[in-house]
């Protein structure tokens, strides 16, 4: 077990439970690749919350155990982590939560559309998509969220479950799982009002357009 990639799991479990989007019991996991290797680090503890060093796993991309103790829970929804570095080479992290207001969209079966900004700038253009329902970490759960996932969005509502968010860097999915919560925080909030407006598809590209201009500036100095 490599000590530093261990503790960096640790410490991306601590980010997400630092951000809020997780439900109270803390209930999920966090996956980082290895890199150069078909493995990756994973939380097999209870909760993300106090997740200790110890209870972190080496897991193979073929799904067998190499290093650490898995317990059944947990050990149940490897596929689902292990899939999403299988298929896209660029996914350097995977978060698994039931933030509790994307998980409402996620048991009504209902996609989040774009009607946050901020998904327009972090690849959610096109809302975030429900995959059907499977038990948790199944072959079916596993082919559903294939099913379910476009080329280049990052995130999937698992119906009756809650949240996957697989991206480049953990600061990416990090990110994105916070994002995602606040969208459907919104939507839930907004609905006694009428209901959340998307932003008109056209300009979801400028919003996008516009965060890479001010990327490309960078910080600015006073
Ligand atoms: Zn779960």
């Amino acid at each position: 077990m490599d000590a530093d990639l261990a503790g960096q799991v640790v410490d991306i479990a601590a980010r997400v439970v630092a951000s809020g989007a997780i439900s109270a019991n803390g209930h999920g996991n966090v996956s980082l690749r290895v890199p150069g290797a078909e493995e990756m680090y994973f939380t097999a503890g209870p909760s993300l919350r106090g997740h200790s060093v110890s209870a972190v796993v080496r897991v193979g991309l073929d799904g067998a155990l190499l290093e650490g103790e898995l317990p059944p829970i947990q050990g149940a929804v490897v596929a689902m982590h292990t899939a999403m570095y299988a298929d896209h080479p660029d996914v350097g992290c995977v978060l698994h939560t039931h933030s509790p207001y994307a998980t409402a969209y996620a048991v009504a079966r209902r996609p989040i559309g774009c009607w946050v900004e901020a998904l327009a700038m972090f690849g959610l253009a096109a809302g975030v998509p429900v995959a059907e329902y499977g038990p948790r970490g199944s072959h079916e759960a596993v082919a559903s969220i294939r099913a379910a996932i476009t080329p280049g969005v990052p995130a999937v509502l698992l119906a009756n479950h809650g949240v996957l968010v697989f991206h480049r860097t953990p600061e990416l999915a990090i990110l994105v799982g916070g994002i995602v919560e606040e969208a459907a925080q919104a939507g839930i909030n907004a609905a006694p009002l009428g209901g959340p407006v998307e932003i008109p598809a056209e300009l979801r590209a400028a919003a996008l357009q516009r965060t890479m201009a001010f990327d490309n500036r960078g910080t600015l100095h006073g």
